[in-house]
């Protein structure tokens, strides 16, 4: 049997799809695992405690009507209408961004989002000057996330700038960087001015770092949208209002040349299957046609739980005063037993271990620099003895890693376990980090 090159390209086998079919089968393992690899959030009990009791409302009334009344009905290829309203009433009452419901259409998740933006704003254009051109997306700053690197139908149609690296201080210790947007580099970008950039986008907490671009920086890349007439997609899976797990000084701003993209995942419902898009009406239209063609209809079922969530607003009481603090307190355990494990290592390494300033996000970006391995085959050893990480190499979208020493010293960890699996996974990881270090 023969497949297109479009079945060709989706089938084989990236170095994401194997890392990520490990991490599966490892579970599946008889062997304990630490598990600080996987991107799924973590049970917060008050939480769902209160998906269950809108699960409960859903479910009463005649067979549970209001539940079959969602999901025994296709939605248009827009989205949930109910779920729209509310969206569309949550942002205006908090952020006064004038939305009306064209502003706003649901994906089946928001990878399935990114899939339709990278597809709409990156690959082959029809130019009349031009004639065909090419366009990519361009990412201000990598490491980006990895889910995005496959997502084009043709090819690879990603550019990225490597990060300027600031040593900087946390809650008044040493031991800790920021990556920060190289803007010489980004604003003098032969394809930029060539107008061979379909899109910039950016995740805002960044995963894998936990990096929040600043205001300032997001305001500059904002002024770049502008200038070429581009749109500026943020990624805010992981950012205000829900889930809200950000920790440093940030304002979300929204106007018809940025597209905002939300997700149920990180809230703690990555089963539902719901994203959201707010952009100007030609994007939520298009977003649409795509719906209607490859779902049909978004899924209805995380609509159902999140609509009387957002009305009363208790996912935003739920993102500030539960879920937000949750990630925080285990980014300070993490920090705290990695500090322990490998913060004073033995000449000449001793301040190798540098973690990425915690500022968001559901991991740790930690830097062995000078490792004498890759971080690749660092995974491998401690997959071997029991702890799942994600090496960093595959983060580095639109770079070309092989020449760059820093994109193979790093490793993503998960924050979103609880402490006895942190404190086993990072006791390994420094046992085997100090005996690399140490050439065992
Ligand atoms: N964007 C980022 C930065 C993510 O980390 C993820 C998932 O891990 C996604 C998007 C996609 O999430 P979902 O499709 O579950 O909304």
């Amino acid at each position: 049997m023969q497949f297109s090159k479009f079945g060709e390209k989706f089938i084989k086998n990236s170095g994401i799809l194997q890392l990520m079919d490990d991490l599966g089968n490892a579970l599946n393992s008889e062997q304990p695992i630490n598990m600080l690899g996987g991107g799924n959030p973590a049970r917060i009990d008050t939480v769902n405690q209160t998906y269950w009791s809108v699960f409960k409302t859903l479910a009463k009334g005649d067979m549970g009507s209001m539940a079959i009344e969602n999901i025994g009905n296709y939605s248009t290829p827009q989205g949930d209408a109910k779920f729209i309203a509310a969206l569309v009433d949550f942002f205006n009452r908090h952020y006064n961004w004038g939305l009306t419901t064209d502003n706003i259409a649901l994906t089946n998740g928001s990878q399935n989002a990114f899939f339709y933006l990278f597809n709409l704003f990156g690959g082959q254009f029809d130019d009349t000057t031009q004639g065909s051109i090419d366009k990519k997306i361009l990412l201000p700053l990598a490491p980006e996330y990895v889910g995005y690197a496959d997502a084009h139908v043709d090819g690879q149609h990603f550019i990225a700038v490597p990060p300027s690296i600031e040593f900087v201080q946390h809650q008044g210790e040493d031991g800790f960087f920021k990556y920060r947007v190289d803007f010489d580099t980004l604003e003098n970008l032969a394809e930029l001015h060539n107008g061979e950039i379909g899109a910039i986008c950016c995740s805002r907490p960044t995963n894998p770092t936990g990096n929040v671009l600043t205001d300032d920086e997001m305001a500059r890349l904002e002024a770049i949208a502008k200038r070429f007439d581009i749109p500026l997609i943020i990624d805010n899976a992981y950012g205000m209002p829900f889930p809200n797990i950000i920790y440093s000084q940030a304002t979300l701003n929204w106007n018809e040349q940025i597209i905002l993209c939300f997700s149920l995942s990180k809230i703690g419902l990555p089963g539902v299957r719901t994203g959201i898009v707010v952009a100007n009406p030609q994007v939520v239209k298009a977003i649409s046609s795509l719906n209607a063609i490859v779902n049909l209809a978004p899924t209805r079922f995380g609509a159902a739980i999140a609509t009387p969530l957002l009305q009363d607003d208790r996912l935003k009481d739920l993102s500030d005063n539960h879920i937000r603090p949750f990630y925080q307190g285990q980014a300070k355990l993490a920090v705290q037993l990695l500090k322990q494990e490998l913060g004073d290592l033995p000449s000449p390494y001793n301040n190798a271990m540098k973690i990425h300033k915690p500022e968001g996000a559901i991991f740790l970006w930690v830097w062995f620099k000078d490792l004498p391995i890759t971080t690749v085959e660092l995974y491998e050893r401690l997959k071997a003895k029991g702890t799942l990480i994600i090496p960093s190499e595959h983060f580095f979208v639109g770079v070309d890693t092989e020449n760059f020493k820093h994109a193979h010293e790093c490793i993503r960890l998960s924050i979103a376990q609880d402490d006895d699996t942190l404190k086993k996974g990072i006791a390994t990881i420094g046992e085997v980090v100090r005996a690399v270090y140490a050439n065992q």
